[in-house]
């Protein structure tokens, strides 16, 4: 991007900026809110700003560039999925979820993933770059404009590690929640983090209500760091450590995100472990059989075995529910679609 990326400026910065340039605060209200409430694509569409501060605009600022390249609709559930293309050609993905209470989006935080989780399509060809704030609003306003559905929940779960990303990814919290924006409520928003502790801790001391979602994976630090190459950087009691600190400080109950794959983490001494590390705090434990990848060798449980898993973990206290699989029709699991773009790519270039 070689002009100014004007959606990354907070409502404070606008006006700021807009100062800088000569306008009064008035107009900074109103570019903000044709940026962050009605989601304009195009400083022309600032229908009550003169042509020549349009101009002006355009000279020096560009709305970040997220434009749909495929859209794909469940016929077996009420998501859907998108496939964005950003200024530089980097392409990623996005989902929408409908449910009785509200529309959710998971949104992507980085173009690729350098974490290495060994059952994810995403972190394959590595990290391209961190997103900025503005790609990461943008998700939810193109989601929101091509649908014409009002976004109530956002979780960042898609693409990427958003503590790799922190300062913009906090960013974009505190601006999808601000009240000159779109205003979702932060206790809304869920994050997930593979477990990099000194930002679980920076995080827990933001002041914010976000709720963490741990991918934990595995109950001992052993299986652990079969599956997560983070667990090598960070071991399983300084991670739990930080998620009791993340608890404590801001109350808000934190999420074991485990994703279940047949014949590596479901076995009888899982429950056990898992059991032991999960039964004194206060916690929730999604389980999520694995989506297969292609790339990858792993298979996910049946669903009886992954019930009888489930049943046993609650019988010994522990809050747990399934995660049930959404859009496995299409390109289900997450950095599959992008990944699916990227090798037609590759063929088509040969
Ligand atoms: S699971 Fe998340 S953190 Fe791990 S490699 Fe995939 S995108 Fe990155």
């Amino acid at each position: 991007m070689n002009k100014r990326d004007i959606c990354s400026y907070d409502y404070e910065e606008l006006k700021e900026e807009m100062a800088r340039i000569g306008e009064p605060p008035f107009r900074s209200r109103q570019i903000y809110e044709w940026l962050h409430v009605k989601l304009a694509d195009d400083f022309q569409d600032m229908t009550n700003l003169s042509k020549k501060l349009r101009e002006k605009l355009d000279g020096e600022y560009e709305i970040a560039r997220v434009q749909m390249t495929e859209r794909q609709i469940s016929k077996t559930d009420p998501t859907e999925k998108f496939l964005f293309e950003l200024w530089d050609g980097n392409m990623i993905e996005s989902v929408l979820m409908k449910y009785p209470y509200g529309n959710s989006v998971c949104i992507s935080s980085q173009a690729g993933c350098r974490m290495g989780c060994r059952f994810c399509a995403s972190t394959i060809g590595g990290l391209n770059r961190n997103l900025t704030p503005s790609e990461m609003l943008r998700q939810i306003y193109q989601i929101q404009r091509l649908t014409g559905e009002r976004v109530s929940n956002v979780v960042v779960m898609g693409t990427g590690e958003p503590l790799d990303n922190y300062d913009n990814f906090v960013r974009f919290i505190r601006m999808v929640s601000d009240e000159h924006g779109l205003h979702i409520s932060q206790r809304s928003i869920t994050a997930s983090t593979c477990g990099i502790v000194p930002n679980i801790h920076r995080l827990a001391s933001e002041g914010l209500q976000i709720t963490l979602a741990l991918s934990l994976h595995g109950a001992t630090q052993e299986k652990r760091r079969q599956l997560m190459p983070v667990a090598d950087k960070y071991h399983l009691e300084e991670v739990l450590e930080a998620c009791d600190a993340y608890f404590r400080k801001t109350g808000r109950r934190v999420t074991f995100e485990y994703s279940l794959v047949a014949g590596v983490n479901d076995q009888p001494e899982d429950i056990r472990e898992l059991t032991a590390i999960l039964k004194e705090r206060n916690c929730h434990m999604n389980l999520i059989p694995v989506n297969p990848v292609k790339e990858r060798n792993y298979k996910k449980p049946n669903s009886k075995n992954a019930l009888v898993f489930k049943n046993k973990l609650e019988k010994n206290g522990i809050n747990v529910t399934i995660r049930r699989e959404r859009g496995s029709d299409i390109d289900g699991a997450c950095g599959q679609l992008r990944r699916r773009y990227a090798a037609a790519n590759v063929r088509r270039n040969r």
